[in-house]
């Protein structure tokens, strides 16, 4: 580990010649770049005392071993250009800004309560320069409708040929790209059954999400049917779009912006009193509409309404303990996607739904709350440092001896499923509401009453 006091010589001079505990707020100049999201978030950044609790939360500082690429050394960084003493298009602000995760591993951590995820997309949203171009490419596809379904379906027929799988021992970017396409064939089969509830505990609706609905369907029907069954009365949100999560952490604010007006049409106006969402990025995006939106009159408030009605499946499957299903014989290991475990601090339910599965066998993960390397399209754009992140994470797992790694989010899904395939393990990923939908099937349909 590079020793924090002395600057790993990557560190901008400017931003390392105070000594962390010296800065005295009131004497600061002007704001350097007035007006920006940086600017408004500057609150945040003084909130920092620089106690370095949350380095070792950090899976690029843990993985590199760079100040700068820690969460103390980016909340410097971002006080440099506040201040003035690096300027926005400074390529090393850029550098460090970019390898982080965006994983928020270090809120969690910190006892001072930094709103860093905040931080972060307040920075990536006024540092000048432009992303790579896989980058551009996505987030254009995932804001346009018209080009994201045509592209998520070719996405399914390639799937359906195999050739992912085999592409997928290649080397480099593409043979990780298509081993991730192959992890995204669900991992468990099981027979349709037809869920018996009684609706009473009220409306909801599920996001669909781009991905999710694109790559994930069986999930999301699943997800469907296991709350049907624990009596939710399922409904239609028609006109919803993307999340917006993945602009929003590319630091693309306005088109975020503009997918969460639609979300919070679609969910205001199909009346549901609970949003639910099985991916755990989605989740956290839509938790943070209110917030969002909180400057645009015509729907900060609605927005707050529709935020407050989202919820985790495991969240609302744990409120009364989910309905007991059929044994399913399996060992299975747990790794808790980051934007459950630290942006929406969701930890047991997840944990409480796979506990009820009779005969299953849940095995402890190492480290289970450190990032897999993921983080939306990170590890298109910086793959060595997200391999970096995954390799720990695919030890850990190997050591469990389980046959299942269940997990929350798409991109953790892919991400550790590639990464898994390509060790030639014979271990998958799995999402835990298919495990759930999995034991239901098996008995076809819960066999109590939910509590
Ligand atoms: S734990 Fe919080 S206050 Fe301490 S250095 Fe990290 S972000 Fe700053
Ligand atoms: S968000 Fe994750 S990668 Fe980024 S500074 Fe925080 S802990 Fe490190």
């Amino acid at each position: 580990m590079k020793d924090w006091s002395t600057g790993t010589g990557r560190l901008p001079r400017a931003a390392v010649s105070e000594p962390p505990l010296a800065h005295t707020h009131s004497t600061r100049t002007a704001c350097a770049v007035p007006g920006t999201p940086l600017d408004l978030a500057k609150a945040g950044i003084d909130a920092c005392v620089h106690c370095g609790f949350c380095l070792q939360a950090c899976p690029t500082y843990l993985a590199l071993a760079d100040e700068n690429d820690s969460p103390r050394g980016r909340i410097l960084l971002m006080r440099a250009v506040v201040e003035g003493s690096l300027p926005p298009d400074d390529p090393s602000v850029r550098e460090h800004i970019d390898r982080c995760l965006g994983c928020r591993g270090c809120e969690t951590a910190c006892p001072s309560g930094v709103p860093y995820g905040h931080l972060l997309e307040a920075t990536r949203a006024t540092i000048a320069g432009r992303h790579p171009l896989v980058a551009r490419l996505v987030l254009a596809v995932f804001r346009r409708e018209w080009a994201l379904r045509p592209a998520l379906a070719g996405a399914k027929l390639l799937r359906a040929t195999r050739i992912p799988a085999l592409l997928g021992r290649l080397p480099g970017k593409l043979g990780f790209a298509m081993a991730m396409l192959a992890a995204t064939r669900g991992a468990v089969r099981r027979p349709r059954y037809e869920p018996r509830g009684s609706g009473a505990r009220g409306s909801a609706a599920i996001l669909r999400g781009c991905v999710m609905e694109g790559l994930f369907e069986e999930t999301n029907r699943a997800t469907e049917r296991v709350l049907a069954a624990n009596d939710w009365r399922m409904t239609d949100a028609p006109g919803q779009r993307c999340c917006g999560a993945l602009h929003a952490h590319a630091g693309d604010l306005e088109s975020a912006r503009a997918l969460a007006r639609a979300n919070v049409d679609a969910f205001a106006n199909s009346g549901a009193e609970t949003i639910a969402v099985n991916a755990a990025g989605c989740g956290a995006m839509m938790k943070e509409y209110g917030q969002l939106l909180a400057d645009d009159p015509e729907y900060a408030e609605r927005a707050a309404a529709v935020s407050a009605r989202v919820r985790d499946v495991s969240e609302m499957l744990a409120v009364a303990g989910p309905a007991t299903g059929g044994r399913l014989p399996l060992t299975v290991t747990y790794d808790a996607p980051c934007h459950l475990q630290h942006a929406q601090r969701v930890v047991a339910p997840p944990l409480a739904v796979l506990k009820s599965i009779p005969g299953m066998t849940l095995v402890p993960l190492v480290e289970s709350d450190q990032c897999c390397g993921a983080a939306g399209i990170y590890n298109l754009v910086e793959p060595e440092v997200s391999s970096a992140v995954l390799e720990p994470k695919l030890a850990h797992i190997a050591r469990t001896g389980a046959s299942l790694v269940a997990t929350g989010n798409p991109g953790c899904l892919m991400q550790i499923g590639a990464g898994l395939a390509r060790a030639r393990s014979a271990t998958r990923t799995v999402h835990p509401i298919d495990l759930l939908d999995a034991s239901y099937a098996a008995s076809k349909g819960p066999t109590k009453e939910p509590g």
